[in-house]
């Protein structure tokens, strides 16, 4: 059963494509979606052009005011907001309310530092009594969004958030699985008080999202390596900047120190949140020979007490795959890796009678790094766990891999552990815990390597979304004509000036 079933496509009045959506949790069809055309994409960037400069001369409290508003719609409706995603993700409940809570707090975040970070600053000349020099921050101006289907409201809104702020117009491009709840969230901003041609949304495919990418002054793009890498070369073409939140196969480190069952329970947390389908999820254990065999033993006991199901109470701690594709490659990983040598140590099977897309929590030991469970990203509820010497050779593996998101090491000695996150290549490592990066919203979030270019969070999820432009203005006080930039007498007062700014570091620019 695939989510997407192209049997199930049919045509609307206009003579669009239409696409299924299903719910995953029954594989019964939820809606349609329209595949937009080109000119359906030109027409949403000629609309949101001609709106930008209306939306930009709006004080940032204004357009702040407007999400926040839209964040307490949210919350008012929560069980509405839940829903909606559940109904084309099949996740739990609380998949669905962590969603809800990093988008509430990102609109608070932005809503609180934006005004000071996006006001005009002055910056010192090397002729301090003569010039002033002054930055301003200036949007793009119509600002794309492509994102995928394993966190609809989280993945596609939380880069929106920040470019809206900033006085960008914005056309979001979801994933073609998950749409509806994308247009759900961009009606509540409408009613929010957002004009509708401020925040528009384009449905379709890989098509759409193509199209999109030869309109927009800035694209920014959250899924995978592949689609990731054409967006950039196309962006290049045009010369227009991106930001590319990319795939991971993230590493997790043990070491003998560890609390052996936060360990356990935190790895599986790790590996299993949104059954998987995470970029930042655990896909690679690496346990240090002390304590391997303690470790397998508890998480395995720890992954048989997990409540997995449809329901929508609190309590369930995973829910239903998304994605066929992904399911299918999920097994292809298991059966690879059992082929070369790998011991099924729990799960490895699917569901069928909680669901059409359900997976069994499944963890692999023996394995090693000529499986594709090690090396590719896989998208769904796996744990493989490698037995290491010590904690160099863990570094070592953990780095062994094209992508770089983030990474996690389980130790007691804090310091110890703080220093070796910083010799993993990724953009965020985590002590103890995983994945609360997303609970950090002041700290940037993004990848190396393959995993992509760009922060989101943080100033710098901000600052993507302006461009510079410095003002520099001569006072005039004390000027007489040059025909020159410089000549005798200028040229003497700006020796005496670097030098005395040799001198005093401080007063230098
Ligand atoms: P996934 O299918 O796992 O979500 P993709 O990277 O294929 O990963 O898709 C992420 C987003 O990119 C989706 O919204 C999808 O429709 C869109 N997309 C796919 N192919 C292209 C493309 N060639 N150009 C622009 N967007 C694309």
């Amino acid at each position: 059963m695939a989510v997407i079933d192209k049997s199930a496509t049919r045509s609307d009045s206009a003579g669009r494509e239409q696409i299924a959506v299903k719910n995953p949790l029954t594989g019964e069809v939820i809606g349609h979606i329209p595949v937009c055309t080109a000119d359906d994409v030109r027409q949403a960037v000629a609309r949101a052009r001609a709106i930008q400069p209306a939306w930009n001369a709006l004080s940032i409290r204004t357009r702040s005011n407007m999400l926040i508003r839209w964040t307490q719609l949210i919350a008012q409706r929560e069980d509405e907001s839940i829903a909606a995603i559940r109904r084309e993700t099949g996740k739990n409940r609380i998949g669905a309310f962590e969603e809800m809570l990093v988008i509430d707090r990102t609109v608070a975040y932005y809503a609180r530092h934006a005004p000071e970070w996006l006001r005009r600053k002055t910056r010192r000349p090397l002729l301090p009594f003569r010039h002033t020099a002054r930055v301003y921050y200036k949007p793009y101006g119509v600002v794309g969004f492509i994102t995928p289907w394993n966190y609809p409201l989280l993945n596609a809104f939380q880069d929106l958030i920040p470019a809206l702020i900033a006085g960008n117009t914005v056309i979001l491009k979801p994933s073609e699985i998950t749409s509806l709840v994308a247009l759900h969230m961009v009606d509540l901003m409408i009613q929010a008080g957002i004009p509708k041609d401020v925040v528009q949304v384009v449905t379709g495919a890989g098509s759409t999202g193509a199209a999109l990418v030869d309109q927009v002054d800035y694209i920014a793009f959250t899924g995978s390596t592949a689609t990731g890498r054409k967006i950039a070369m196309r962006a290049g073409e045009r010369l227009i900047p991106c930001s590319l939140e990319l795939g991971g196969k993230d590493p997790l480190i043990v070491l003998n120190d560890a609390r052996l069952d936060l360990a356990a329970s935190g790895t599986l947390a790790g590996s299993l949140e949104n059954a998987g389908q995470v970029c930042i999820a655990v896909e690679r254990v690496y346990v240090e020979a002390g304590i391997h065999d303690a470790f397998v033993e508890r998480i395995c006991h720890y992954a048989g007490q997990m409540n997995i199901g449809s329901g929508d109470g609190w309590d369930v701690h995973m829910g239903s795959m998304t994605n066929e594709r992904e399911l299918l490659r999920t097994e292809a990983h298991i059966a690879d890796a059992v082929a070369k040598g790998a011991t099924l140590v729990h799960g490895g099977k699917r569901r069928p009678d909680l669901g059409p897309l359900f997976f069994e929590p499944t963890i692999l030991t023996n394995v090693n790094h000529t499986m594709d469970v090690m090396r590719e990203e896989t998208f769904g509820p796996i744990i493989p766990i490698m037995k290491v010497r010590d904690a160099d050779e863990a570094i070592r593996l953990a780095n062994d891999n094209q992508y770089g998101l983030s990474g996690a090491i389980f130790t007691k000695d804090l310091k110890r552990g703080e220093q070796l996150a910083t010799r993993v290549e990724s953009g965020d490592v985590h002590v103890n815990t995983t994945q609360w990066i997303f609970g950090v919203l002041s700290a940037p979030m993004g990848g190396v390597k393959n995993s992509g270019i760009g922060r989101r969070n943080g100033p710098e999820g901000l600052m993507r979304f302006v461009r510079t432009q410095s003002v520099v203005i001569d006072n005039q006080i004390g000027a007489w004509p040059m025909l020159a930039l410089l000549d005798d007498g200028t040229l003497k007062l700006v020796r005496f000036l670097v030098n005395a700014m040799r001198r005093f570091p401080f007063l230098g620019p």
